[in-house]
């Protein structure tokens, strides 16, 4: 199964998309995941992709592009993959389209998990990540067992850069020029499964199955 998970920043996606990938045992291939690495490595990519991030702005897209093409590639891809965080753009959404076309292969669901604006706000600047393995911690709403510790591999979890008032609302304009059109592109194809994204996360992933489920 090759899905595409898409909602605004902090709906869900890298939550649910942790279980979704246990459950389908598929690989989760998140585009910001990616990035923070790179950064945290202090690579070529990860030093371009930072000057946007930072601001709350999207990578230009070729570089994001390259980045998905090279991943898709890999072995584990072979029997399906969780994108989360891309397409962003609709551009990418095409791009996308195109490389898997070349491989005789296709998005299956585009999985959108909907959370009202006034949710949003709460839920990012609560946020904590893991430095090593991206889980995604809520202060209130999903806290970790032992406070600034990783449930799941024990290292430290952290407030994203990014995470700040300022920032969370310039990446929410930018989610709405830039990624909202999404919605309509995979509507159009067909391809368009929508979640309440408002319930517990255990709610919302008992949803992702019962659709999902309809679609295998
Ligand atoms: P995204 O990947 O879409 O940006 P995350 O999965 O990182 O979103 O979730 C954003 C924040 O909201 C995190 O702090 C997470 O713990 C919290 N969260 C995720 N799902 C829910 C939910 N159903 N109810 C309450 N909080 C949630
Ligand atoms: P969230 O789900 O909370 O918005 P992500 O972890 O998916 O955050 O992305 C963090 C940042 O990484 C984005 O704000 C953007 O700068 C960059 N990024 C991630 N994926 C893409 C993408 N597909 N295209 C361009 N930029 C991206
Ligand atoms: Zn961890």
């Amino acid at each position: 199964m090759n899905l595409v998970l898409l909602g605004p920043p902090g709906a869900g996606k890298g939550t649910q998309a942790k279980s979704i990938a246990t459950e389908y045992n598929i690989p989760h291939i998140s585009t910001g995941d990616i990035f923070r690495k790179n950064i945290a490595e202090e690579t070529p990519l990860g030093k371009k992709a930072k000057e946007y991030i930072d601001q709350g702005l999207l990578v230009p897209d070729q570089l994001t592009i390259d980045i998905v093409k090279d991943r898709l590639s890999e072995d584990d891809c072979k029997k399906g993959f969780l994108l989360d965080g891309f397409p962003r753009t609709v551009f990418q959404a095409e791009a996308l389209d195109k490389m898997l076309q070349e491989d005789g292969k296709k998005i299956d669901v585009a999985l959108l998990i909907e959370v009202p604006r006034e949710d949003i706000l709460k839920r990012m600047t609560g946020r904590r990540v893991c430095v090593s393995c991206g889980a995604s911690y809520h202060v209130s709403f999903n806290p970790t067992k032992v406070e600034g510790i990783c449930d799941v591999c024990g290292k430290e979890v952290i407030q994203r850069k990014d995470d700040k008032e300022d920032t969370v609302k310039e990446r929410l304009n930018v989610y709405d020029k830039q990624t909202q059109p999404l919605i309509s592109y995979y509507k159009e194809c067909d391809k368009l499964s929508e979640v309440d994204g408002t319930q517990a996360i255990d709610k919302v992933f008992e949803d992702i199955k019962s659709l999902l489920g309809e679609t295998n």
